[in-house]
């Protein structure tokens, strides 16, 4: 590799709500090219991390670095806020987020939803954005899905739809927030398998994943939240044959 900056850095953040400190002094990075998995109980701040990863969210303390360059703020505390709208949008618009919930837009179809942002936030050409989203839609198997609208597919079509808006806008990085959660069993496959293809063609890409085998399988290094703060993370094989820290193997044996 010879671009050895990572796509995201984040070091010794800090973020509370109100009174409430979720994440008390986190250090995460994706080099280019590598998969980091978080993992961690219900509550433990994962959710937050990634929105404070992209923006979506304000953070009081540390530093969030988007491919070398440090977000500028401006005030301090529970004011401070990201200071340069301009880099704001690049970031954000580079780190595309997955979620949970799909989060497609119900009065729009298919194929309006994955060419939305690229041509309203990026400004680029209609035509050529409709034949990304097309080729996008094709690659995770739902090209004959373009007309219909979300309430007429799958959970597991809706959520592979989702990557495909988010690959759209050709962004450094994909961020997944538990993006199997929400599907049954027979649905959770089509999107991993999705999700190990990225993988495969050298995605950089954050998942935070209750699916241990997934993590397992894809990672390049997993991180264990607990709490706001990271009590344990290394290589998949290592941390997962074995954990040193009790909370780790009681969060591995509680979830398995
Ligand atoms: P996880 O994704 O690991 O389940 P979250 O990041 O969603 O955890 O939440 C971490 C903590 O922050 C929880 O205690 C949650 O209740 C709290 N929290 C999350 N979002 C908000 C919010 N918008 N306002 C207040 N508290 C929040
Ligand atoms: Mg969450």
């Amino acid at each position: 590799m010879t671009n050895s900056v990572p796509v995201i850095e984040i070091r010794d953040l800090h973020k509370s709500y109100g009174s409430l400190e979720v994440l008390k002094g986190v250090d995460i990075t994706a080099p280019a090219g590598h998969v980091v998995s978080l993992i961690g109980s219900s509550g433990s701040g994962k959710s937050t991390l990634l929105r404070c990863a992209n923006l979506l969210e304000d953070s009081q303390q540390g530093d969030v670095i988007f491919c070398g360059e440090a977000v500028t703020w401006k005030g301090t505390g529970l004011n401070r806020r990201p200071g340069d709208h301009a880099q704001m949008i690049r970031i954000r618009t580079n780190l595309s987020m997955v979620f949970q919930q799909f989060n497609l837009w119900a009065h729009m179809t298919i194929l309006q939803n994955v060419m939305e942002a690229p041509v309203t936030v990026l400004k680029r050409p209609k035509a050529e954005v409709e034949g990304a989203a097309r080729a996008y839609l094709d690659k995770v198997g739902i090209g004959d899905k373009c007309d219909a609208y979300p309430a007429q597919l799958s959970g597991g079509q809706q959520q592979r739809a989702a990557i495909a808006r988010a690959l759209c806008m050709e962004p450094k990085a994909l961020l997944f927030d538990e993006p199997t959660s929400a599907l049954d069993p027979e649905l959770e496959q089509e999107v991993i398998r999705v999700i190990k293809d990225l993988a495969a063609e050298g995605r950089t890409m954050i998942i935070v994943t209750h699916d241990m085998r997934l993590a397992a399988d894809v990672s390049d290094h997993v991180v264990f939240l607990h709490q706001g703060r990271i009590e344990e993370q290394g290589a998949p094989d290592a941390l997962f044959a074995n954990p040193t820290t009790e909370r780790l193997r009681g969060f591995l044996s509680a979830t398995v």
